[in-house]
């Protein structure tokens, strides 16, 4: 077993790894205070292959596997986890359907202007009255001669405001129940009847922005049905497995840039006449940090490293998902402990990650629903 990343993973990871901590971290206090990433930043991203991670290279993007992707997602949990959302949303759950489940027509449509960051990418299936409770969604699609009739309301969309593409999953055939569920490929700024509502105030990861998608007799032409109709619940939910096992990445990323500030500042804050390091009390949460950063990085890797053996990864994603985002939050608060009274600080990192990160325990499955997915497993 060789746990190193291969050398040209480990230098594409540095790559990022350095565009976000030089070039994204130090413009933070703009992305919060403007809830909007500077366009000229993205436009640096899509230049460093960032929005094709996903995309195979005859479509323009970078091809990379789960591991190398997951590499990638690890660097963007570093220095901004709102620009870190809005890339890897559009790279894993906006792009992972149509490059599995795509004809050849319609990858040639839509992946090279995905891939150059042209055309951004976002996954819609939360409705108001179904979140945990997918299978229950309400959104209908009624064939009609070569469309498709989408009516219904999806909210908390990733993505949605800046969005050229989105993958809607609606109902097809209520009377199969989930199995009646197919997915749409929908362009939102051009498609009569579809509708971004206003965008969302969340706690944090600013710049990130979601909004509600609102369906009124919209007309989704037949060439736009991604996969089988009636594709089910399970398969319209297997795109979310992958992007799993992405945020685990995310945050083992994050947890690493948690850490590493606080090392930092440990090393350099005196009280007592001496560094903070000294005290025990401190080393122990360094500890317990690194810990979390460490178990979490061996989870993704081999998960990642399963996805792309092939292997039925829906358990293992889940346990990737659940550990790294829950220790996460613990790393977090630790972070702000270290740091004292400027951790509380609007102008300091960890308070941004302190609200950044709470959100990776609710989306794509909250920590409960992993739990279910896993124990559901363990005794089918
Ligand atoms: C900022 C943001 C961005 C998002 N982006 C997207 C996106 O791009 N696309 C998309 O489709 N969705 C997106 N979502 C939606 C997200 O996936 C849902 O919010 C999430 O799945 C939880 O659903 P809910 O909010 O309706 O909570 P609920 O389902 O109402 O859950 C509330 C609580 O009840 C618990 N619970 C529910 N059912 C059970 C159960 N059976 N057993 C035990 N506990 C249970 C939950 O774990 C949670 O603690 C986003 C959400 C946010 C906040």
């Amino acid at each position: 077993m060789d746990f190193n990343l291969p050398d040209d993973l480990r230098e594409v990871q540095a790559t990022i790894r350095d565009f976000m901590l030089s070039r994204v971290e130090p413009r933070a206090h703009e992305i919060e205070d403007s809830n909007s990433v500077p366009p000229e930043l993205l436009k640096e991203a899509a230049g460093l292959g960032l929005f094709g991670l996903s995309i195979p290279e005859e479509y323009g993007g970078v091809g990379l596997g789960m591991l190398g992707r997951c590499a990638v997602y690890e660097a963007l949990g570093q220095g901004h986890m709102g620009f870190g959302g809005v890339v890897s949303a559009h790279a894993s759950i906006g792009t992972s359907g149509l490059v599995k489940l795509g004809t050849e027509e319609q990858k040639q449509r839509f992946l090279p202007r995905m891939a150059s960051g042209e055309c951004v990418a976002g996954f819609a299936i939360t409705e108001p009255s179904s979140g945990s409770d997918a299978a229950n969604i309400r959104t209908r699609a009624v064939k009609k001669d070569d469309v498709y009739v989408l009516n219904g309301t999806k909210h908390y969309i990733s993505n949605a405001p800046i969005a050229g593409l989105l993958t809607v999953i609606a109902i097809t055939d209520p009377a199969r129940g989930s199995r009646g569920m197919s997915a749409f490929l929908v362009e939102p700024q051009s498609t009569p009847g579809v509708r971004v509502g206003k965008i969302d105030e969340k706690m944090g990861q600013k710049g990130a922005l979601s909004a509600e998608v609102i369906f009124e007799d919209a007309e989704i032409p037949a060439a736009n049905l991604l996969g089988p109709e009636h594709m089910g619940y399970r398969e319209a939910l297997g795109i979310l497995t992958a992007g799993r096992v992405g945020i685990a990445a995310r945050s083992t990323g994050a947890m690493q840039r948690l850490l590493d500030l606080s090392v930092a500042h440990a090393k350099t804050r005196e009280q007592f006449g001496q560094p903070i390091a000294e005290f025990q009390a401190v080393q122990f949460m360094l500890a317990e940090m690194e810990i979390a950063v460490q178990t979490s990085r061996v989870l993704w890797q081999k998960v990642a490293w399963m996805v792309d053996e092939g292997q039925d990864v829906r358990r293992m994603a889940s346990v990737a998902k659940y550990h790294a985002t829950e220790a996460l939050s613990q790393v977090a608060d630790k972070a702000v402990q270290v740091a004292g009274g400027m951790g509380y600080m609007k102008d300091s990192p960890v308070e941004r990650y302190y609200r950044d990160q709470r959100l990776l325990r609710i989306y794509e499955g909250t920590s409960e629903i992993q739990k279910i997915i896993i124990a559901r497993d363990l005794l089918a």
